[in-house]
């Protein structure tokens, strides 16, 4: 079966298991494994593969997915694994080995749901030290909220990292949404009239989405928890502190 993640469901997408593959004319999988013939039954295995890993890969390509997991005894992971094509391969979050004699959709969920949050911690992890390497290096990186806001302000944001535990309130121009961390009597930028936020990180995760830059928001626990915000860089700005 292939399952799919959908609004935080697990749901089951395609069943292609047995019927399919009789079709296709390869005979019982499990069959020949019973017979103990062994060569026939890795060839019938070898097109199994094939066939699940061209049907994941059209899957691919009609509804792109972020995350692949594959579960099952541990032959059968091996051998799909081997046969998936590269695009599926840098999508693969992990592997489980279940029995699929007396797993439940219910514990496939579970298995996901743990891989897949272990993937993205992973994925936090790294995109932080590439954020601190970055700045460190005197790359294309700030830390902290006043220097991200002033990337912000200037659209050199790409990517911005928050990791924050608090809000902080700031001011917005509203005008042409200027931000800044503190008391102005009116937009450094443009002039016009300011008016109070009771988020500014908020307010900074509109305005890089708006000038075409990501938000990335960090669950896991890292070095970023200090600066509560740092910002990979499009081109470099001048920054006032
Ligand atoms: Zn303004």
């Amino acid at each position: 079966s292939i399952f799919r993640f959908y609004g935080g469901e697990l749901e089951s997408w395609e069943e292609m298991a047995e019927e399919e593959i009789r079709k296709s004319n390869y005979g019982g999988f499990s069959g020949y494994e019973e017979h103990k013939n062994r060569n026939r039954a890795d060839e019938v295995a070898g097109k199994f593969f094939k066939i699940v890993a061209g049907r994941l890969h059209d899957l691919l390509k009609e509804n792109d997915f972020d995350l692949l997991l594959l579960g099952g005894p541990r032959q059968h992971v091996d051998g799909l694994h081997a046969a998936i094509h590269p695009d599926l391969d840098q999508r693969l979050a992990g592997t489980f080995t279940v029995d699929p004699a007396t797993t439940t959709p219910a514990n496939v969920a579970e298995y996901c749901e743990e891989l897949a949050a272990a993937h993205d911690q992973g994925h936090e992890e790294a995109l932080v030290e590439r954020l601190f390497d970055t700045a460190r290096s005197g790359g294309l990186a700030v830390l902290g909220l006043h220097r991200v806001l002033e990337a912000a302000n200037q659209k050199a944001v790409d990517r911005v990292i928050i990791q924050a535990g608090r809000t902080s309130p700031g001011n917005q121009c509203s005008a042409c949404s200027w931000l800044v961390d503190h008391d102005v009597a009116s937009c450094p930028a443009c002039g016009e009239d300011m008016r109070k936020v009771p988020d500014l990180l908020d307010a900074l995760s509109d305005v890089v989405r708006a000038s075409g830059g990501s938000v990335s928001n960090v669950l896991a626990e890292t070095p970023l928890a200090e600066d509560e915000v740092g910002a990979l860089l499009r081109y470099a700005v001048r920054v006032t502190v």
